[in-house]
């Protein structure tokens, strides 16, 4: 039976559901908000873990491609106090495969590569239960119907309402984003600082984290504990005016840590929001989440790896039962809400520690992690 299955959304939950949907033969449309592929800038690296990302690939059948993109060397962290003195450095073994970077862009190519994707496709609403099936409302003003609508579409998906009326919540925790060019050329002391993974140092309440991308492309992140209206009075688009007020807030840290802020020429605000740890709805036949959409928690690097996980495993559950979707669906949801309640708990107490009155608690996670 061929059902009309649509995927509201292409970054890596959306992409990777299409692929292994695509791979099993099952017919699936992609309608994805930015007008194209390189519309905006990607984002950082990601890392892709043994059993969450990179088993999505391997079921997406893309494992061997990115062996070949990703960066082994990339899991490498050092650890920092905020007068610079290295308190641990991590260094992969040569065969270390646990949590390889690879860019987003790189990710993204990888998956887009034969799909059919509708690009400049705004959905503005998804009305279930009508009796030709999913209504979906374009931002244009066109409607369409499916049999199946899956909200692959983020932290503010437009899908989320037709199953759950939750909301994101402020974490209470913000990020500020910059990046620096070719840092091995023209910031050679920074780039051996952040070595070929990242370099993390973390003060009370407050962290500054620089990680490298491929292409000599470095992104630092500034994490701090502030209310959504901490910039009140900045101009976030002014970026002398920015770049004055950050570095006020880490004033009195190692001059090189320092520099990989007074170096960013544009800053992105981007607070933490997170959906409720055990997120999950009345099943509603004819739509479902994945990735963000169903449960937005704090970026401690598991997010697209289980929004990767959501899209595979729900394109394979619909190809193991093609005669009965809304079982498949079902069956997928139970699986999905388990395993996202499981990680929200862990990222959720992970963000408290990391960004913490005591920079202890964020050395001592690392090294539990690393244990
Ligand atoms: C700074 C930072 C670092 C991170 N690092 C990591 C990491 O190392 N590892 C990790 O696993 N995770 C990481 N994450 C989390 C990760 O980025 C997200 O969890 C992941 O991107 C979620 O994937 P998704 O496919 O569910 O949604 P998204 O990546 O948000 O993709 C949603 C897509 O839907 C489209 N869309 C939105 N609205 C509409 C609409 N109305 N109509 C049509 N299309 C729409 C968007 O344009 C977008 O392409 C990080 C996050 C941040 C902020």
């Amino acid at each position: 039976m061929r059902h009309r299955i649509a995927v509201v959304g292409g970054g890596p939950g959306g992409l990777t559901l299409a692929r292994v949907l695509h791979r099993h033969g099952c017919p699936v449309t992609v309608l994805e908000r930015d007008p194209a592929p390189d519309a905006r800038p990607p984002g950082g690296t990601l890392d892709l873990q043994e059993g969450l990302g990179q088993l999505a690939l391997d079921k997406a059948g893309l494992l061997t491609e990115f062996e070949a993109l990703s960066r082994p060397e990339g899991q490498a962290m050092r650890i920092l106090d905020t007068a610079g003195t290295v308190l641990r450095d991590w260094r992969p073994r040569p065969d270390e495969r646990a949590n390889p970077e690879i860019d987003r862009k790189q990710l993204r190519d990888l998956l887009l590569d034969s799909l059919d994707v509708q690009w400049g496709r705004e959905v503005a609403q998804v009305v279930p239960g009508t009796g030709e099936g999913v209504l979906v409302r374009y931002a244009d003003g066109r409607q369409e119907t499916f049999d199946l609508v899956v909200g692959a579409d983020g932290a503010w998906s437009r899908v989320r309402p037709a199953v759950s009326s939750a909301t994101p919540k402020y974490t209470g925790v913000t990020t500020v984003e910059t990046s620096l060019d070719d840092i091995d050329t023209r910031h050679p002391d920074l780039a051996q600082l952040v070595g070929d993974g990242s370099v993390a140092v973390y003060g009370a309440n407050r962290s500054v984290v620089a990680q490298r991308n491929s292409g000599g492309h470095v992104k630092v992140y500034v994490k701090f504990r502030a209310p959504l209206d901490w910039h009140a009075g900045l101009d976030l688009t002014d970026v002398e005016a920015t770049r004055s007020g950050l570095l006020a807030l880490f004033d009195g840290w190692a001059a090189p840590v320092l520099d990989l802020l007074g170096h960013g020429t544009a800053f992105v605000h981007r607070p933490i929001h997170v959906l409720p740890v055990s997120h999950t709805w009345a099943h509603v036949r004819g739509v479902t989440l994945v990735g963000d959409a169903a449960h937005l928690m704090p970026p401690l690097g598991a997010g697209a790896n289980l929004a990767m996980l959501d899209g595979a495993e729900l394109a394979e559950s619909i190809a193991a039962d093609p005669d009965d979707l809304d079982e498949a669906v079902r069956a997928f949801e139970e699986q999905m809400w388990a395993r996202a309640e499981r990680w929200a708990t862990i990222t959720t107490a992970g963000l408290e520690r990391l960004v913490s009155p005591d920079p202890a608690e964020a050395l001592a996670l690392f090294e539990q992690v690393h244990d």
